[in-house]
């Protein structure tokens, strides 16, 4: 009875066992240790029971011990076709045969138990097929052995596939953006480099597409980094919609991309490729309940006419497409040889811009504010130049769209700032009290969170008054202020700050929008001044300029007059403030000097007389 006892709890703890590690497997959780415990311990007693205590009949020894028999391989049969048919229903990995080696140990075990099956029926069996009967036992191992072996290789199979999942998952982060999915620079380069090598055997020719967002930066600051995020998104999946499937996309970086088209035809068909992305890009985004309408600049070089190695093919493409931009935007340019002496020269102007500062480069000139009724100096614009070592004395004009793109002119405005501040409290502490200091603002000071503590910081270090500063910042600027440069503004105006629009009628501002800003003078500009008198257009807007700043109580600065005739209309008109190199161009320190005290503070009616004469 003991024996049987053991042989029962035995099997039931092996059945148990065989149900219990199916689970684990199939479901891929474990029960926790407790359950685990209480169910094998259950399973002993059960077969405890079951075997010994319930069957214990010594009259019909033989006939329990068959029913026992019976039942134990039904049981058994049973729990391997259950174990088979769940895991017939995991995951199959490609390749691997663990799993289906358990799946056929399974069965194999539930097809021997019915072999024990009829045995136990006809006993005479065992007596007519002795050798049947002697590898039964065999037959028996071999399928335990198979199932411990196949469990063996499933589980390590599983392990291997978990790895291989995991080394795809971290190439994929690698060499892929994580905001838009797509490929990274250095995918692409690789794609490149492949896509040229076939293009070689094949000759035919490799398009590079280069793409910058314009004005990505006014939606990001204006609408934050989450709208920013989305609009790069819904960018990157109109690029892909807009290439062919075999074409590569890559994001390089902030608002760029570049696309890779092999086997292109012609240049024309590089460019057609280039039309559908940016008409695919142009379409309004809805972003944050607003319709946001963004156009890209889009630069071609191609294999192998352009460039035959995949850097210097991405390179002359964003040489194209920075010639994009500089014609204007929404455009696409193919790149041409000189292109590259323009970008190097860029490049090399690039270099020693950041250095400017630090070496010393800078320099101040000042133009005149002149009154048109006294002809004294009320102000001194502050006019930024440029001493570059090997190209003398370089204009604003070529440099300041460069600074503004690197960011270098956040460093060197608070130069010129602290400069003419200086400078003219310099000059009012000699006795010229009234004078005051205007300096142009880029729209990256504008936009500096720190705008209004710096300026203060600079009012404080140079003692000038808040009152005899003005800032200018140019009407197109103010047009596409965000709130938060407002806002400075309107600190700035709190302080004592005078505020400016610089070049205004060229910024397409309309009246309304312009009294967002707290003004207290208007520069017309000087593509107008220069139409007056001849030209009617500009003259009538030149005169409702002044008319509307007298209605407002707002300064009108009339800028870059040049001719005595100019001068006689805005007399006529009587426009506050006059400049321009028919008074006096703009200047050094000591030459402005000489100009003010020299003239005790009114202009050297000479230098002007004809000027002077028509009023
Ligand atoms: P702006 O602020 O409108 O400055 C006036 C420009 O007109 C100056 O050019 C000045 O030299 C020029 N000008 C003055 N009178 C006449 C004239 O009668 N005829 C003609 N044809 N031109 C005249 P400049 O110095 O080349 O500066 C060009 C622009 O560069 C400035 O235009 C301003 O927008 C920007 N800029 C200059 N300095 C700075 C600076 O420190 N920071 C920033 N952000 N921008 C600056
Ligand atoms: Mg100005
Ligand atoms: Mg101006």
């Amino acid at each position: 009875m003991l024996i049987s006892v053991a042989s029962g709890v035995a099997g039931c703890l092996q059945l148990t066992w065989l149900l219990l590690g199916t689970y684990e497997l199939t479901t891929g959780t474990s029960l926790d240790a407790r359950t685990s415990r209480r169910l094998l311990v259950a399973a002993a007693v059960g077969g405890a029971l079951l075997q010994g205590v319930f069957w214990w009949d010594p009259a019909n020894a033989e006939i329990v011990y068959h029913l026992r028999v019976t039942l134990r391989r039904l049981f058994v049969a049973a729990t391997a076709l259950v174990a088979a048919r769940a895991i017939s229903r995991t995951p199959r990995i490609a390749r691997a045969i663990g799993r289906r080696s358990v799946m056929l140990a399974l069965l194999g075990l539930a097809a021997h138990q019915v072999q024990f099956l009829a045995l136990g029926t006809d006993p005479g069996i065992r007596h007519q097929y002795p050798l049947w009967i002697a590898t039964l036992g065999l037959v028996d191992v071999m399928l335990y052995f198979g199932l411990a072996m196949g469990l063996v290789i499933w589980l390590l199979e599983e392990e291997r596939q978990a790895t291989m999942d995991a080394a795809a998952k971290i190439e994929k982060i690698a060499y892929h953006d994580s905001l838009t999915g797509l490929p990274n620079r250095q995918l692409f380069l690789n794609q490149m480099g492949m896509a040229l090598h076939r293009a070689r055997r094949t000759g035919t020719n490799v398009a590079v597409l280069f793409l910058d967002l314009d004005r990505f930066k006014i939606v990001n600051d204006s609408l934050g980094h989450a709208a920013g995020d989305l609009l790069l998104q819904t960018v990157s999946e109109r690029i892909r919609s807009a290439v062919r499937g075999e074409d590569s996309v890559t994001r390089l970086g902030g608002d760029e991309f570049a696309v890779l088209c092999t086997e292109v035809g012609s240049p024309d068909d590089a460019i057609l490729v280039a039309e559908r992305i940016i008409a695919a890009v142009k379409r309004p985004i809805s972003l944050e309940g607003q319709e946001v309408f963004v156009t890209t600049s889009l630069g071609i070089s191609l294999y192998p006419a352009d460039a035959t190695q995949p850097e210097a093919l991405l390179k002359n493409a964003d040489a194209a497409m920075y010639r994009a931009k500089a014609q204007g935007r929404d455009l696409v340019e193919r790149y041409v040889p000189e292109l590259g002496a323009a970008a190097l020269e860029q490049l090399g102007l690039e270099s020693h811009l950041q250095r400017a500062v630090e070496h010393d480069q800078l320099l101040v000139y000042y133009q005149p504010i002149v009154d048109s009724s006294s002809g004294r100096i009320n102000g001194l614009e502050a006019l930024l130049r440029w001493n570059h070592p090997e190209r003398g004395i370089l204009l604003p004009s070529e440099f300041i769209g460069l600074a503004e793109a690197t960011g270098a002119i956040v460093p060197m405005g608070e130069w010129v700032l602290r400069a003419a501040c200086c400078q003219v409290q310099r000059w009012r502490d000699r006795g010229l009290t009234h004078l005051r200091a205007a300096v142009n603002l880029s729209v990256r000071q504008l936009q500096h969170p720190d705008l209004v503590t710096r300026i203060q910081q600079v009012l404080d270090a140079t003692r000038l008054p808040a009152t005899h500063l003005e800032i200018e910042i140019t009407e197109s600027i103010a047009m596409r202020s965000s709130g938060r440069a407002i806002d400075s503004l309107r600190a700035l105006k709190a302080k004592g700050v005078r505020i400016s629009i610089d070049d205004l009628g060229t910024g397409y501002s309309s009246l309304s929008a312009l009294r967002l800003f707290p003004i207290d003078s208007l520069k017309i500009d000087r593509s107008f001044v220069n139409g007056v008198p001849n030209n009617t257009d500009d003259s009538a807007i030149a005169a409702a300029v002044i008319a509307l700043g007298q209605t407002l109580g707002v300064n009108v600065i009339a800028e870059g007059i040049e001719r005595p005739e100019q001068l006689a209309f805005f007399t006529e008109h009587r426009c506050a403030e006059w400049q321009g190199y028919l008074l006096v161009s703009p200047q050094t320190a000591e030459q402005c000097e000489e100009l003010l005290f020299g003239a005790g503070g009114a202009l050297e009616l000479e230098r002007v007389s004809a000027a002077f004469a028509v009023r």
